[in-house]
């Protein structure tokens, strides 16, 4: 290509124009059901359309297989619970630029990390659930990826949906950080202008202390929230148990609103080991 110059006063323009790499992404599953990465198949057309402005390197699920690709944005789903886990979690941070993980495994251990309780071992549980116990490599905790490296963004829910994952993947692409609103679901709630399930029916909702995001899914079907997108910030979890007593709740059950997709989550953990004996 010429250099520019009056002569050739076109040559600047087509240094300008020179196809420049395209980001890369990649989508890794660890200790996790698949759901999550469905919320990139589901998104359809729009999924298309992220094609034609990244390059999708590795995604199992879909078909791209190069795991060990340097990547700008790498999207993890999945609790780490394996010893293989721990290592290859440290390889997609050496290899990544931004690390995002995605859904209630990777963000906060998810329904495996009920064994965290310590009543039995990783060995007791997998002697009791599967029927080749022997073939099984397990961690004696399943914990979410922050507490192995650094997360650069946590997107939160189980699953997770296409309009969180593209929101965050339109601002990386920007080169700034989303802005992650994580306020409780009851404002999502009223904006959507549900009846609330807590007021009207006496069903034990978990909406005043779960984080938004889902679009209060659950209360506009009628029916309470069980928490699947995790804490929302400072979460009244100790009124929101004594409202649960008021509406005829066991401390048993009352225990069991806070440990399940999200127990392993400070503010549910506490909350429901309180009412646990
Ligand atoms: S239905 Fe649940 S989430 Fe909605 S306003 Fe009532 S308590 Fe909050
Ligand atoms: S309402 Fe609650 S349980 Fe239902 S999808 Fe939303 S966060 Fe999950």
């Amino acid at each position: 290509m010429s250099a520019w110059s009056p002569e050739h006063p076109d040559a600047l323009d087509q240094l300008n124009q020179r196809p420049q790499p395209r980001p890369k992404v990649a989508v890794h599953k660890f200790s996790s059901c698949d759901g999550c990465q469905l919320a990139f198949i589901n998104a359809g057309e729009a999924l298309i359309t992220l094609s034609q402005l990244v390059d999708i390197v590795h995604f199992a699920e879909a078909g791209p297989l190069d795991a060990e690709a340097e990547v700008d944005i790498a999207f993890v789903e999945g609790s780490i619970s394996t010893p293989h886990e721990k290592e290859r979690i440290e390889q997609v941070r050496r290899q990544s630029r931004f690390l995002v993980s995605i859904g209630a495994c990777a963000t906060s251990g998810g329904l495996q990390a009920l064994r965290n309780f310590n009543s039995h071992s990783a060995e007791q549980w997998t002697q009791a659930v599967y029927a080749q116990p022997a073939y099984i490599d397990s961690l004696e905790t399943a914990t979410p990826v922050a507490e192995h490296v650094k997360v650069d963004l946590e997107l939160w829910g189980c699953p997770v949906n296409a309009r969180q994952v593209f929101a965050a993947i339109r601002a990386l692409l920007f080169g700034v950080m989303p802005l992650i609103d994580k306020d409780k679901l009851c404002v999502e709630c009223k904006r959507r202008g549900n009846v609330c399930v807590l007021v009207a029916k006496g069903e034990p909702c978990m909406g005043p202390v779960t984080h938004l995001g889902c679009g209060a899914l659950c209360p506009a079907f009628g029916r309470d929230c069980y928490a699947c997108f995790g804490p929302a910030e400072n979460p009244n979890t100790h009124a929101l148990a004594r409202r649960f007593v008021g509406l005829g709740l066991l401390p048993e059950e009352i225990a069991h609103r806070f440990h399940f997709i999200n127990s392993h989550t400070p503010a549910f953990r506490s909350a429901g080991l309180e009412w646990a004996e």
